[in-house]
């Protein structure tokens, strides 16, 4: 029975600084952090649990009438959530971008809540707003490296901003794409702007049927929700076919210009570095002259790649970047900062201007608070968390971690192909592929096939795939996760394939080769391997025949 008082007295006592080190609350968090160490210790899924058991602990929709003792709830918590939880810090956690985390973030994350600073003004957040003003300064200067001088006038300017911090990458290209939209539909003589007057009046103004924001098949679903939300439609979010997995910058022209052409106005062209499915990067330098060509905004989305500029060896793969009028990172993924942490950053310092806010008790013209121009309102000091990341890895030691993941992804890569029974569907650019299990001999016939025998074989090893896939995940050792992709190999076709992403520093070699070889081991106890095996030999017959 943790049933606690109703009485003023026990609650004030919950918000009381506990007065020894050995006190009750101490012992508590003691306990708990004992469990959490122990925890991650374990394999990716540590109680073979169903979803439907789980939510049977979760099933009333009461709030609980009386309180309950810290000691009884953190008890509760260890049961309930903590054992059915996902060690997503496991070296065999490959399946995606957020995983292990540093451990030095479990006292810092203390501290940001000790101190629960907001970062939507400055009265709250005295240090922690030029703090987040100059970890948005790094940043812009990593991708655009502008001189000195221009960060000394910039990066506390009240009147400027060279970058949103936001809870992630799904805000920051909302964020971007705002901002794009507030400048391309901007005040002019007779109209007061798209932030005042609304999309109708604008179209009406420009004299435009819509607004439309073009990138590939691979761009992220947060763009969907961008133009879902900025009220310019999902239906004009122009997305070309990337069977090769990269935005194709000429049809990109040909597409925007028949665009303008009937009436309609190209807002962005949004260019992914490190796309989330296939780790591709976009030929951003020949994107910014194509925006350039079409006159319209040019926006990075290099939410999980952006961080490869960290590295001399490997970041000449973003070129171009540097041309985009916004980049989206996340600190939350190749940054290893957890979750909460993501950036819009702007190469012109005067254009978070367009969707500047004030309020009269909050956010008064001429201040420094960071919230006038962000999406969000009271925003946590997750800014701290990147900050000292950036302290304690230094840019070498980020790029040591992001050299060792890309080589270390070309070596699962050579694994991967070296082995007769799988088939490696993209080649990693980054520390990202994905590869599929096909029995040798079905490889071979494949290859002699006309498409719609192609077809037909695909489908049945998607089935293969995604069987695979559940029942590795089930078992609970490792977790690679799986997508859909256009195959390069079969145009028109969509084949289902097994995704890695190499997060976790600890990953190893013998990792990588036992999540393999459980993969090999599960598949060809399925009765659809031996069917597909099978096919080949009736094939092979009918051949020879
Ligand atoms: C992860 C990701 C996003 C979305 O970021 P969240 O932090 O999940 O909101 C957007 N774009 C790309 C390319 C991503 O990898």
């Amino acid at each position: 029975m943790g049933e606690a008082q109703v009485s003023l007295e026990h609650l004030f006592r919950v918000f009381t600084k506990p007065e020894h080190k050995d006190s009750k609350l101490a012992q508590i968090e003691q306990h708990l952090s004992d469990n959490i160490l122990d925890f991650l210790s374990q394999h990716v899924v540590t109680k073979k649990t169903s979803l439907e058991e789980v939510e049977k602990d979760f099933a009333d929709a009461f709030v609980p009438e009386s309180p309950e003792f810290v000691s009884t709830h953190a008890e509760s918590l260890l049961n309930k959530l903590v054992a059915h939880s996902v060690n997503t810090y496991s070296p065999t956690f490959i399946g995606h971008m957020t995983s292990a985390l540093p451990y030095f973030h479990l006292p810092l994350s203390k501290l940001m809540v000790g101190l629960n600073q907001n970062l939507v003004k400055i009265e709250t957040s005295k240090a922690f707003t030029p703090l987040e003003r100059q970890v948005l300064g790094m940043m812009h200067n990593l991708i655009y490296g502008e001189s000195d001088a221009f960060y000394e006038d910039y990066l506390h300017s009240s009147r400027h901003a060279l970058g949103a911090f936001c809870s992630g990458g799904t805000i920051a290209n909302i964020t971007a794409l705002w901002v794009a939209r507030n400048k391309c539909l901007g005040p002019a003589p007779g109209f007061s702007g798209v932030a005042k007057a609304g999309l109708a009046a604008a179209y009406r103004h420009y004299d435009i049927n819509n607004l439309g924001v073009l990138c590939s098949k691979r761009g992220h679903y947060s763009l969907s929700k961008a133009v879902d939300v900025l009220g310019i439609g999902r239906e004009q979010l122009i997305t070309l076919p990337a069977p090769r997995q990269t935005l194709d910058p000429e049809k990109a022209l040909q597409v925007g210009k028949r665009y303008a052409e009937q009436g309609n106005k190209l807002l962005a062209i949004v260019g992914v570095g490190g796309t989330t499915e296939t780790g591709h990067i976009d030929p951003l330098d020949e994107l910014a002259d194509v925006a350039n060509e079409l006159g319209c905004w040019f926006h990075v989305d290099a939410a999980w790649g952006g961080a490869t500029l960290f590295s001399s060896q490997n970041g000449y793969k973003l070129k171009g970047i540097e041309r985009a009028d916004s980049v989206t990172i996340d600190a939350h993924k190749q940054m290893y900062v957890p979750m909460g942490a993501g950036m819009a950053l702007f190469k012109n310092p005067e254009d978070a201007n367009a969707v500047r806010h004030h309020a009269q008790y909050i956010l008064r013209a001429g201040s420094k608070d960071l919230g006038s121009t962000t999406l969000e309102g009271s925003r946590n000091g997750m800014a701290m968390m990147v900050y000292s990341a950036l302290h304690i890895f230094g840019r070498r030691g980020y790029e040591l971690l992001i050299d060792r993941s890309i080589e270390k992804a070309k070596a699962f890569a050579d694994m991967i192909s070296r082995h007769p029974d799988f088939e490696l569907t993209t080649t990693p650019t980054l520390s990202l592929l994905t590869y599929r299990v096909v029995p040798a001999g079905l490889q071979a016939l494949m290859q002699s096939s006309d498409m719609n025998t192609c077809r037909e074989i695909n489908e049945k090893i998607d089935r293969l795939v995604v069987s695979v896939q559940k029942q590795q995940r089930e078992a609970g050792k490792s977790f690679v996760s799986r997508t859909r992709l256009e195959a390069e190999n079969y145009p028109g076709q969509c084949i289902t394939v097994f995704r890695v992403v190499l997060a976790n520093p600890l990953t190893s070699h013998n990792d990588l080769a036992a999540i393999l070889a459980e993969q090999h081991l599960i598949a060809t106890k399925t009765a659809l391997w031996d069917q597909l095996v099978l096919d080949v030999e009736k094939q092979s017959e009918r051949l020879s025949a």
